[in-house]
């Protein structure tokens, strides 16, 4: 199989060989291989080369001293601790310890000379070291730096560094491309793989610290040319292979063969999809019928496609996703269309239905809060066939559905999903050698060094234009301090006719929180609404959505806000995306200031879908603090200033940074460890440019790179 998981070790190979806690931890850091201790590159360095007389320390510096003890002594006020004043003759200092052995405090005898390594504290008693670092005094200084590695809990950093240099003395390290390569990029950066992993483990104390910490040193060069080409190959490789692999073709039928011209009788019988563009109740935007063409492109060839529909929120992709479904149902296959959350699957059931049972389409819906019997009639509607589309959240890959024919898959608000998730549905839906089609769908527009690093494999399509009519969203930004304002302009707009949404924010760290914030507002809302008289006669209703409940109550919920009898909807982020209902035209967003940018984007989309001018109005309180956070003003201020989804991609990228920006879910293992994206542009380039002439040219070196680099994890870049 192409793509299995890396499997379980079986529980008889851990009983054979029972690890040391030492190994237990190495695995923890992912240390298997040697070559993965001699990658395992220090955080920071200490530099223990050199002795510093007191006089010279000045308050902030790391320091190691050598000096007498003349003082040590145990107190117990404030708290019990062990306090040492030595002196080295140039002056004195005090050193602290609130934990010790008595083997300690044995060798702070009075009269003994140590070697000790701290941060000088500065104060109104002289110089103090809190837990430094000591041995006693004599020895030979290290003439290299001491690298300080990432470690987890129960691996202390002697022990590490042991094992780390061991396996750098094991590894297998002869180069992959010649250290000349990479001489367009930096004239100095000539080294070999060998030499500078050498280097970076052990530096000589004369090379600028500030090279090795932000990385630019060439020898930190060449390990992130290093890293992005085994990105890069990784990459190219699973995009060769998926052109090697089959997919059921999804030709679009032409119009002919449904109306036979010898049976002028016979009623027109239209291809499906041209049969639902002729339905719907809008024409398709430009944009929108060039991605369609795009992708019934891709479906025709026996190859299976991997290509994502990028296009900002409120573009139009479900139409989309649907004329895909189309084609493939044309064609006599199965569609299967996932949503991350409940509530989105469920609307893009309702809207499927909506387009496709009256052109007699029978669509399934999976679910995981779904009652046993209904669930039982989907499968059998799923695996019969009789089923052409299925829609669902993940439940739609879970063991028991069987499809009978599944061609393309259709993957909404990808960025959602994990990366295993996306793996194991590519999995499932691979039957004898033969995958299907995936489409994945994302108002997160991906910047291009990203998308040039992790999406190397992807196809990308792109909705740039909004569909006709909609009147940009005014977004303003309000002090929570004037609340009542937004209160009235609700009352405003509720009163001729349209619809409000309200969202707290989630409060990762306690959910009773979360729940009580949204409570306490839906509470006040209620109050300061009550008595007011809709445009129907009906007094206002305010509803309450939050995560924690039953999922019949949020559809209910959910229900009487989208038929208009709801006119104001208080919630936690539930609603996040995708949920559309064009009536509505105020969005207000409590404590904006702790949502991320792409989020307030998302949310913001949330209205502006109909003719009627919109509104996004951001509530912030700096709590106890005088201001907000830089990067929180750098994110309102963003909000305000576009509705522009790419603009917002990329100030979200300058605030975050790549890997945040991606998420630990997205980049699965693969995130990249040393290059940085917005700084390494030109190695980035580099790695593009390099990566098919290796493996072209020299299929052996480019294995043996990826393997060097990805070991086992070069899975998770094709997901
Ligand atoms: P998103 O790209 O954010 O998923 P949707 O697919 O939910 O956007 O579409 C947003 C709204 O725009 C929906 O109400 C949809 O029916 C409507 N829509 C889609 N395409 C068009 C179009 N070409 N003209 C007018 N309205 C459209
Ligand atoms: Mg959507």
């Amino acid at each position: 199989m192409p793509h299995s998981l890396p499997s379980a070790p079986t529980t008889k190979a851990i009983a054979a060989a029972p690890k040391s806690p030492t190994q237990k931890a190495l695995d923890k850091l992912g240390l298997k291989r040697d070559i993965d201790l001699a990658l395992h590159l220090p955080l920071r360095y200490e530099d223990e080369t050199r002795i510093t007389k007191l006089r010279d320390a000045r308050e902030g510096d790391t320091v190691q001293i050598e000096a007498r003890v003349t003082d040590c002594e145990v107190s117990f006020r404030p708290r019990r601790q062990l306090i040492v004043t030595v002196d080295d003759g140039t002056d004195t200092c005090t050193l602290r310890f609130f934990s010790f052995y008595p083997s300690q405090q044995k060798m702070l005898a009075v009269g003994n000379r140590i070697r000790a390594r701290g941060e000088v504290k500065g104060g109104f008693l002289g110089r103090t070291m809190l837990h430094p670092s000591f041995r006693i005094a004599g020895g030979d200084l290290p003439t290299a730096l001491t690298p300080v590695y990432p470690t987890v809990a129960g691996l202390g950093q002697p022990v590490l560094r042991k094992e780390v240099l061991a396996g750098l003395a094991r590894a297998e390290l002869s180069d992959t491309f010649a250290p000349g390569d990479l001489s367009q990029i930096n004239q100095q950066a000539l080294w070999t793989l060998r030499q500078a992993l050498s280097f970076l483990h052990h530096p000589t104390p004369d090379v600028s610290l500030d090279t090795l910490s932000d990385h630019s040193h060439p020898a930190w060069q060449r390990l992130k040319a290093e890293e992005l080409l085994a990105q890069q190959l990784s990459q190219l490789q699973s995009r060769r292979a998926r052109a090697s692999l089959r997919a059921p073709v999804l030709a679009m039928v032409a119009p002919e063969v449904f109306s036979p011209a010898n049976e002028p009788e016979q009623p027109v019988l239209l291809p499906l999809y041209t049969e639902l563009v002729a339905t719907l109740p809008f024409k398709l935007t430009a944009a929108q019928q060039r991605v369609c063409a795009e992708i019934a492109r891709d479906l025709e060839r026996p190859v299976p496609m991997h290509r994502l529909l990028q296009g900002d929120v409120g573009s139009g992709k479900t139409v989309v996703a649907a004329l895909a479904a189309a084609i493939c149902i044309d064609a006599g296959w199965q569609c299967a269309l996932m949503a991350p959350t409940e509530i989105l699957a469920e609307q893009h059931f309702r809207k499927m239905l909506g387009w496709l049972e009256p052109l007699g389409i029978t669509t399934a819906w999976l679910t995981g809060n779904q009652k046993a019997r209904e669930r039982r009639a989907m499968l059998a509607l799923i695996e019969s066939g009789e089923a052409a589309l299925v829609v669902g959240t993940h439940a739609v890959i879970q063991e028991k559905v069987e499809f009978k024919n599944l061609a393309l898959a259709v993957i909404d608000e990808q960025h959602r999903f994990g990366v295993a998730q996306r793996l194991a549905l590519r999995n499932k839906l691979t039957h004898d050698g033969m995958e299907p089609h995936m489409l994945m769908m994302t108002a997160t527009p991906i910047p291009r060094t990203l998308a040039m690093s992790y999406y190397a494999d992807l196809d990308v399509s792109t909705i740039n234009e909004l569909p006709p009519g909609r009147t940009p969203i005014i977004t303003k930004v309000v002090n929570d301090a004037r609340r009542d304002e937004v209160v009235e302009r609700i009352h405003a707009q509720i009163t001729q006719g349209r619809q409000v949404y309200w969202v707290c924010p989630l409060i990762e760290e306690s959910e009773a929180l979360d729940l009580s914030n949204a409570t306490q507002t839906h509470a006040e809302l209620q109050a300061a609404l009550h008595g007011v008289v809709l445009t129907n006669g009906e007094a206002v209703q305010v509803g309450l959505l939050h995560s924690r409940m039953a999922a019949d109550e949020k559809k209910a919920v959910m229900a009487a806000f989208k038929e208009g009898r709801m006119a104001v909807l208080v919630s936690t982020t539930v609603i996040e995306v995708g949920v559309d209902v064009p009536n509505a035209s105020l969005m207000v967003i409590e404590h904006a200031e702790r949502f991320g940018l792409s989020q307030l984007h998302q949310l913001r989309g949330r209205v502006g879908r109909g003719a009627a001018a919109s509104a996004c109005v951001l509530l912030y309180s700096t709590g106890d603090a005088p201001r907000l956070s830089e990067a929180a003003r750098a994110r309102l201020r963003a909000m305000a200033e576009t509705n522009d989804g790419f603009e917002i991609a990329r100030r979200d990228l300058d605030i975050r940074g790549p890997g945040e920006f991606l998420g630990a879910r997205q980049s699965g293992d693969a995130m990249l460890r040393f290059a940085d994206l917005d700084r390494d542009t030109e190695l980035l380039e580099w790695a593009r440019r390099e990566a098919p002439m290796l493996l072209d040219q020299h299929p052996a070196l480019a294995a043996k790179h990826v393997t060097r680099w990805l070991g086992g994890k070069s899975e998770f870049l094709k997901a």
